[in-house]
């Protein structure tokens, strides 16, 4: 038999890290102070449909803005890399995801992982009227998470009630002509983008789908474009944990985004994925046990891309390594 290192450094991972209570579970969408802030999990899909949890893996939670690099990658596929560049920058902001802020130069918003970009390329997703587009985003999601996902209406509710800076930022970008006139139809995509229902197994599918290159590992399932899911790992790579975000390429190495709701979806190119909850935030609203597990898993397994001891496929190789 093959040794297998997986099972055991998870459970290691979480037993570690299960009684830390430290962070806050975001309270600016309302809705979302119902999680169970000591609700932990953690799953992981390999590039070749192997399936790996340990915890709360089937607790459903809003992807929130997990939803970012999947709808840059239907933008992209939609538009093309030149036009979605015109709207959509691909440079860090070192700045809080809800900053306030604009390129200068062009008007653009900085990147699309936060959520200025995200709402510009919410503008740029395809389709012939607004439940068009969210019909193809849901069923674009569900096709890498390998089942039919649906949306949380009380959380889509209460972001449309109380998303003002949202509505801010979307404004701003109106009046620079980087988005449509349509702002409630723009905003109504992202807030029900961002209020797609989603558990830690099914964050780690879709970062499996990702990291085999656009292929739900687990169905077979052809559901993003080789190219575009390249240009979509290197803007998570840059940009993916907001302004945490160099640190986190620092430490764990690799493409990674997280939500409000507490989830963290990172992608080990060729490899596998990985899928945490945990609601408890830091200051930057990055889960706190989110990015230490996955700090620890990247360690232990090699994983950051500049690891000496990753050669592009080192875990799949350990895996099929004679004891
Ligand atoms: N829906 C949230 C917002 O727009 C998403 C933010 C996030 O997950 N960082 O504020």
């Amino acid at each position: 038999m093959a040794h297998d290192p997986i099972p055991e450094l998870i459970a290691r991972v979480y037993e570690r890290h299960r009684d830390c209570d430290e962070g806050e579970v975001a309270t600016y969408i309302p809705e979302l102070c119902k999680a169970d802030p000591d609700g932990f999990g953690i799953c992981v899909v390999t590039a070749d449909g192997r399936v790996y949890e340990v915890g709360d893996c089937d607790v459903p939670f809003t992807i929130q803005s997990i939803s970012k690099p999947f709808v840059y990658g239907m933008a992209l596929e939609d538009h093309g890399r030149e036009e979605v560049l015109r709207r959509v920058g691909v440079e860090p902001t070192g700045e809080a995801f809800n900053s306030i802020v604009l390129d200068e130069a062009t008007m653009r918003p900085f990147n699309p992982m936060v959520n200025a970009g995200a709402i510009a390329t919410a503008a740029l997703v395809g389709g012939a009227s607004p439940p068009d587009r969210i019909a193809r985003v849901l069923g674009r999601f569900g096709a890498a998470a390998g089942r039919e996902l649906s949306i949380d209406q009380e959380v889509f509710a209460s972001e449309l009630a109380t998303g003002h800076r949202n509505r801010a930022i979307a404004h701003l970008m109106l009046n620079f002509g980087m988005i449509p006139g349509d702002v409630d139809g723009i905003l109504d995509l992202y807030f029900r983008q961002c209020s797609i229902l989603v558990n830690c197994r099914d964050l780690a599918t879709m970062a499996a789908t990702l990291a085999n290159v656009g292929t739900n590992p687990t169905t077979g399932q052809d559901v993003f474009r080789v190219d575009c899911v390249k240009d979509v790992l290197a803007v998570m790579f840059t940009c993916g944990m907001y302004d945490f975000s160099g640190e986190w390429a620092f430490r764990v190495g690799v493409p990674a985004k997280s939500g409000v709701a507490g989830g963290v979806l990172a992608v080990v190119n060729r490899q596998l994925g990985i899928g945490i909850w945990s609601p408890r935030l830091d200051a930057r609203g990055n889960s706190v046990r989110g990015i230490r597990a996955c700090v620890e898993i990247a360690d232990e397994l090699g994983l950051h891309a500049f690891d000496v001891m990753n050669y592009g496929s080192t875990f799949l190789r350990t895996l099929v390594r004679d004891p």
